[in-house]
């Protein structure tokens, strides 16, 4: 029997093969266990590895004590510091998910099943007259332990020799004779990967090789003549069957090579640090004087060197021991950025994204463990990199959607995450952004900090008071480095195109700039918007758009199948209508829904512009890993002449040739069905922009669009951001939509479509009651896109001032019957 004191329970994450959870178990009196320690727990007929959660005062009335088991041990004290699971804590309960769900988030599968329980000697401390003290099950382990050469076993073999061997590994530890520890286990057989090397070099008398043959041999030499065979291939465009060959003619030779899962693909050349600009400068200072918890937005246009700033801002943080953590997008993630830090940092990074497979993730936690000072660069989940010595957090493109995580729950943001984290180690967090969040924006002017604050006539926030106030810092770099200018951006109306009979996707004016640039041997980018995105209807000859009567956003194009009729839905209030066959505006004919994608493009510029060399940089291109890489090299090294791509363009690419930038169309931006449209196509449209001029040669930019009256365009063309921003958080304000307001979204999906209405319907009566008047319902109504991966979604949609505490909705998933998932997405950025 337990006795039932305070305290005397812990709750403790079991992961190993086959079963994975949080359990209970009993304190026995004479072990003291804190938050973060590895534990030795019963399970079933196994010892198994478990982590100390939470400490517990009660336990659930469900168990009895009988039921309980107690901790068998600890294994390692500390493993896991307290603010950690504080942090995971505070991530399940903010966005109301189970506990176990957030763990398996942060941690690697399998992490604990693993890893291993030894226990060693500890030297010169045994007393020569030991064996008086001891029972003999310590006696014996004590004798195991001083025949093996290095002092040093596994529990388990120690169970095997001696009998009650756990008693006797606590006789020793009590009296810190030994001390017990966990090895992480040895890294499974290191990867091989077949490289390709040039053996030979033919002498152009040579008549053995086709020319594509001497093609794949000239590009390889380019590169070095030694790469992975899988990145070859993609470089070269050619198949394994022509590479062997090659390599049976003797010009080549494939064979077996060792990778580190952690590629170390940094080069020699070591980069050092830049004279800063002035603006870079201050901003560095500003940095480095903080010591504990605040938070910088770093505001810098496109090409202002906000990298340069980070990397400045981590090295005497390095130096001095501390960790750096940096959160970059999905699509900031490219070669050129890691290259950079690894230049800069050499084997101190750690590269941490979702990409990585299960045994390269756990490499990187096993590296973070060793409590070596690290330089974690990483995508949204690397939040939860369990660094030593946390120093600083760097967030850059802190405005990116890809931050958020929609599904699974929970639905975390990593800039909220990372703020929590940034306050629990009491470290500065750095956003970076050349068109900072509206979020980020309303929480600088609401901040009561004595920092400079950039000057904004309109806004008045009034009774607006966030729920965090820590200290805001604006930081800005207005200007690009060596004074480059930002490029002009030029706007042209596509209905005159089409009014003077030119249906091409291309304008005149992107035409002959296009034409231009390669008479001047200089690149380009086109950029469409992603696939998808695309479902709003618009007229081609008037530009009006067809809008909810009740919302004030765009309708989406419903369409089952190809012969069912056009709906045409607000994805807010449920308000559907047929698509009309002609403009209600003016009449015409040219009623479509918008799309065009990077394939049509590619086929536009062969057929018109066939002169120009093009290069597709899409999800379908690069789905290889190292195709990024790859493609970006082959534009770099002048292989074409325009780069054709999606929202992947936008960040993270600093290629100083392009000097044209064509935004193909516009539109398909600014009215996706969201309240968040134009604020993301700003962001997107004014990231693109930045991709032109960033060399010596000036850049332009074309933006091609049918609603050049637009607001968004407008203050995209005048690179007006503060007017932007003023107007957007007005509109935001006379909805209560986010930053002003709160939202939360309850998703309702099943398979089948009966099912998931009537559950939304139910969820949607089961929640109203305990709304509070600081919220409002909206709802249900069916998903924009209705049917995704054979699941029919429907939304409820809950709506709230910004103080109004979050109603616990965290029984409402065990509500939906089977079949039917239900996720809560608290502040939700995609409604889709
Ligand atoms: P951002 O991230 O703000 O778009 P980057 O950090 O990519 O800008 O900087 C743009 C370019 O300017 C990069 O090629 C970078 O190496 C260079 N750069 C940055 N700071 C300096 C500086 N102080 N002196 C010279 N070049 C710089
Ligand atoms: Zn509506
Ligand atoms: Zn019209």
């Amino acid at each position: 029997m337990i006795t039932t004191k305070a305290g005397k329970w812990v709750e403790a994450l079991v992961d190993c093969s086959g079963a994975q959870g949080l359990y209970i178990y009993a304190l026995p009196p004479h072990l003291s266990i804190a938050v973060g320690d590895i534990l030795s727990v019963p399970f079933g007929k196994q010892q198994i590895g478990a982590i100390a959660v939470r400490l517990l005062d009660e336990i659930p009335h469900t168990l009895s004590d009988s039921q309980i088991r107690a901790v068998d041990s600890v294994v390692s004290q500390g493993f896991f510091s307290a603010k950690y699971w504080y942090l995971l804590e505070k991530v399940a309960a903010y966005y109301q998910t189970p506990l176990m769900q957030v763990v398996r988030t942060a941690l690697p599968p399998g992490l604990l099943g693993r890893s291993q329980r030894r226990v060693r000697l500890l030297p010169n401390v045994i007393p020569p007259d030991a064996e008086v003290f001891l029972p003999p099950a310590a006696l014996c382990v004590l004798a195991q332990l001083q025949h093996s050469a290095e002092g040093d076993y596994t529990w388990q073999y120690l169970r095997q020799k001696c009998r009650g061997a756990s008693r006797g590994i606590q006789a020793l530890l009590q009296r810190q004779w030994a001390e017990s520890y966990l090895a992480l286990p040895k890294p499974p057989r290191p990867k091989r990967r077949q490289a390709v090397t040039i053996a030979h070099v033919p002498s152009p008398g040579e008549h053995a090789l086709t020319t594509r043959q001497r093609e794949v041999l000239s590009l390889l030499q380019r590169q070095g003549g030694d790469m992975w065979l899988q990145e070859a291939l993609q470089y070269c465009r050619t198949t394994s069957t022509t590479m062997r060959s090659l390599a049976k003619k003797g010009y080549l030779s494939i064979e077996e090579r060792e990778v580190l899962r952690q590629p170390a693909t940094y080069t020699a050349t070591s980069d050092t640090p830049k004279a800063l600009t002035a603006a870079q400068q201050t901003a560095l200072e500003t940095i480095q004087s903080l010591t504990s918890y605040a938070v910088c937005l770093l505001h810098g246009v496109t090409g202002s060197g906000k990298t340069e700033v980070y990397l400045q801002a981590i090295a005497p943080r390095l130096q001095s021991g501390q960790s750096a953590l940096v959160l970059v997008p999905e699509i900031g993630l490219t070669p050129q950025l890691t290259d950079r830090f690894q230049q800069r940092f050499g084997d101190r990074v750690c590269v941490y994204h979702s990409g990585l497979s299960d045994g390269e993730r756990y490499d990187a936690w096993r590296r973070m463990l060793q409590g070596e000072p690290l330089v974690a660069i990483g995508t949204r989940s690397a939040v939860f990199a369990p660094l030593p010595n946390l120093g600083i957090i760097i967030l850059d493109e802190e405005h990116d959607g890809s931050f958020k995580q929609d599904q699974p729950m929970p639905c975390y943001h990593a800039r909220t995450v990372a703020e929590w984290r940034a306050e629990s180690e009491t470290c500065p967090l750095v956003l970076g952004s050349a068109t900072p969040s509206l979020e980020s924006w309303v929480a600088l002017q609401g901040s009561t900090s004595e920092a400079a604050q950039p000057v904004s006539e309109k806004m008045d926030l009034g009774e607006v008071k966030r729920d965090r106030t820590p200290t805001l810092h604006y930081l800005s770099l207005p200007e690009r480095v060596h004074k480059r200018p930002l490029p002009p951006i030029t706007v042209v109306d596509m209905r005159l195109e089409l009014q003077i009979g030119n249906r091409s996707i291309f304008s005149r004016t992107l035409r002959s700039a296009l034409e231009d640039m390669k008479a001047q041997g200089e690149q380009g980018i086109l950029f469409i918007q992603r696939r998808g995105h695309s479902s709003f209807v618009s007229c081609r000859a008037c530009g009006h758009v067809m809008m909810c009567p009740h919302c004030d956003v765009s309708l989406s194009y419903h369409r089952i199948h190809s012969q069912a009729t056009s709906l045409l839905r607000c994805h807010y209030c449920g308000f559907s209508q047929i698509q009309p066959p002609d403009c209600p505006a003016c009449g015409s004919k040219y009623l479509k829904h918008f799309g065009s994608g990077t394939q049509r493009v590619e086929q536009a510029l062969e057929t018109e512009l066939p002169e120009l060399r093009c290069l597709r940089f899409d999800s379908d291109t690069t789905r290889n890993k190292g195709a990024h890489r790859a493609l970006l090299s082959r534009f770099a090294n002048g292989e074409a002449d325009v780069l054709v791509g999606t929202q992947m363009l936008t960040k993270g690419i600093d290629l100083p040739q392009v000097t044209v930038v064509g935004i193909i169309a516009a539109d398909g931006l600014l009215y996706m069905a969201d309240y968040r449209a134009s604020e993301r196509a700003f962001q997107v449209l004014t990231q693109v922009a930045g991709r032109s001029g960033r060399g010596e040669q000036p850049g332009r930019v074309i933006l091609q669009t049918y609603n050049p009256e637009n607001p968004v365009v407008q203050a995209v063309k005048q690179q007006d951001m503060l007017g932007f921003l003023d107007t957007e958080i007005e509109q935001r304000s006379t909805l209560t939509y986010p930053p002003i307001g709160r939202l939360i979204l309850l998703r309702v999906t099943s398979p089948n479509p009966q099912l998931a209405e009537e559950t939304a319907h139910d969820i949607a009566a089961h929640v109203a009651p305990r709304l509070s008047d600081d919220w409002s319902l909206l709802g249900p109504a069916p998903a924009p896109v209705l049917r995704v991966a054979r699941r029919y979604r429907w939304h409820v949609l809950l709506r709230g001032v910004i103080s109004a505490p979050i109603p616990d909705l965290t029984d409402l998933p065990k509500q939906c019957p089977n079949q039917v998932s239900l996720t809560i997405d608290v502040d939700p950025l995609n409604l889709m």
